[in-house]
């Protein structure tokens, strides 16, 4: 059994308290690693040790291009020992084998693209703001300061490198707490930082609760940024505490997505495309494809093919390359959404597939659910509504396109959506009326640290990846430098200064 220490300023050291907590594997509730629990003081020293690193360490002012190797040696460790996290991964999260190989590899080529980001100078001319003589102008990108990362279980790894790399790669020192459910890989990028010398208190990384080292993290006043991933309700909370000192704030928060299939779609492409869009690790995505939009005409055929090919889905030990579908993250999770299937139930929806716990004595004892269907299900009901973030797929019907539109926006969230149809030009009128940060047309999950990531409405605040990411952990800038330089000619010397 693995065990983790804390990572603070520049040192594995154990919680204030003396306390630690366990890892469980998902598919058997084994222990995979005994952790220091951070606490209070723990994150307070943590905060300590990043505010110096920034006030009066190297890091801020370092060279970009210095600043870029780290990130791009940080980059190299994470596939050099790729093997080894892949497996720490699949045993932490419960993420198949499949699923983790791609993290890992996406985890690398994220902070390898922060990396290039981070030797560029982001500094910007101002054209045409005074007359051509008069000023020069200049937009600057400075780092925030000390930035608080908080994210959750579903990729853990991918997680802590999206905040990690932008964080970084701006100049600022960070403080991240990974979830209390699968800290392990993102510990293990606390030694990667630690190998590839990076100053101390510049990265620090504290597993713990959301109760205690998250509260403190989100109002401690030595911290300037908020970079928050998580639920709706938590990122809510994290955002009125950061209010005290008003932090800048970035929130990645939940989703409820709409995919919607026209009726001129390729039926086959469309229907792996929907299963992939809610049972990619078992419906546990932020733009998870929830709730799935199909006209009246196709409706019924579409629904036979996706419920037989739904009950071809392999669940097992996501060790396996031949598992399609892994366990979700805790018992308690697999409760929550069991809870939501009896709702979907009582609210009249017609479960089509799945729907309870399997019954193989092989998957006893891990935390698994059924692939699920609703069909008949109206847009109002719970189930549309709120997010589940299982493997639970609620099945809309629809006449027309603007029906599908209209339905669609008619969320609280807005962070993914998806248009199905051989007509570019169809979806993509369809796809700019969609109220969502990302909306792919015959594609879904596809996400880019190239391009910006994050919710309309209250699935977020802010963006992330890209140059709009990077800025996101920045402060702008704007230096006037004036080129004048006699008195008797500023615009000014007619106004207020008396004359000699
Ligand atoms: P969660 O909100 O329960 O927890 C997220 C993190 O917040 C954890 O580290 C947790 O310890 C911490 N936390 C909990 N209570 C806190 C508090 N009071 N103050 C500060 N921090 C606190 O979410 P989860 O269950 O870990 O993850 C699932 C959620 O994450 C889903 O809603 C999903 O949509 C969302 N998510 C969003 C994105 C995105 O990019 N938009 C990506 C992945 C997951």
């Amino acid at each position: 059994m693995k065990e983790y220490a804390l990572y603070i300023n520049g040192s594995f050291v154990d919680s204030d308290t003396l306390q630690s907590f366990a890892s469980l594997n998902p598919y058997n509730q084994e222990t995979v690693a005994r952790i220091a629990r951070a606490g209070v003081a723990d994150t307070q020293n943590a905060i300590r040790a990043a505010r110096k690193a920034f006030d009066d360490g190297p890091w801020p002012r370092m060279p970009l291009t210095e600043r870029a190797a780290f990130l791009k040696a940080i980059s190299d460790k994470i596939n050099e020992r790729a093997k080894e996290l892949i497996a720490l991964e699949v045993d932490d999260s419960g993420s198949t084998l499949r699923k983790a190989k791609e993290d890992i590899f996406l985890s690398a080529r994220c902070m390898n693209y922060f990396s290039k980001l981070a030797a560029n100078e982001l500094t910007e001319n101002i054209e045409g703001l005074s007359k051509p003589g008069f000023s020069q102008n200049l937009i600057v990108h400075e780092p925030i300061g000390v930035v608080a990362a908080i994210i959750p279980w579903n990729f853990p790894l991918k997680m802590a490198v999206w905040k990690l790399g932008p964080a970084l790669a701006a100049g600022n020192t960070i403080v991240l707490k990974p979830s209390e459910l699968t800290p392990c890989t993102a510990m293990e990028l606390a030694k990667i930082c630690h190998e590839v010398g990076i100053p101390k208190g510049v990265v620090n990384i504290i597993p713990g609760f959301g109760e205690d080292v998250g509260e403190e993290l989100a109002k401690n006043p030595m911290v300037d940024k908020v970079s928050f991933t998580g639920s709706t309700v938590v990122g809510r909370r994290v955002m009125s505490l950061a209010s005290s000192s008003l932090k800048k704030c970035t929130l990645e928060c939940g989703g409820k997505s709409a995919n919607i299939v026209l009726d001129d779609a390729d039926l086959n492409l469309a229907i792996d495309g929907a299963m992939y869009a809610i049972f990619y690790h078992a419906g546990q995505c932020c733009e998870a494809g929830s709730r799935l939009l199909l006209p009246e005409t196709i409706h019924d055929d579409f629904v036979g093919k996706l419920v037989a090919k739904t009950a071809k889905i392999k669940l097992g030990d996501p060790k396996l390359e031949t598992t399609d579908m892994g366990p979700v993250i805790s018992k308690k999770q697999q409760d929550r959404i069991l809870g939501y299937i009896a709702k979907g139930k009582s609210e009249n929806g017609t479960l089509s597939s799945g729907g309870g716990i399997p019954s193989s004595l092989e998957l006893k004892n891990g935390f698994f659910v059924e692939p699920t269907i609703f069909t008949n299900v109206e847009n109002k009901s719970t189930i549309a509504q709120e997010e589940i973030f299982g493997p639970v797929l609620s099945v809309i019907k629809y006449k027309t396109t603007v029906d599908a539109v209209r339905i669609a926006n008619d969320s609280t969230y807005g962070l993914g959506a998806g248009v199905w149809s051989s007509d570019k030009v169809k979806a993509l009128s369809i796809a700019r009326r969609l109220r969502a940060g990302t909306v792919w047309i015959n594609e879904w999950h596809l996400i880019s640290e190239k391009a910006p990531f994050g919710g309309y409405k209250q699935s977020g605040v802010g963006r992330e990846f890209g140059v709009d990411g990077l800025k996101e952990y920045t402060e702008t800038k704007h230096l006037h430098i004036d080129e004048v330089g006699s008195r008797e000619k500023k615009f000014w010397y007619d106004t207020v200064v008396p004359k000699e």
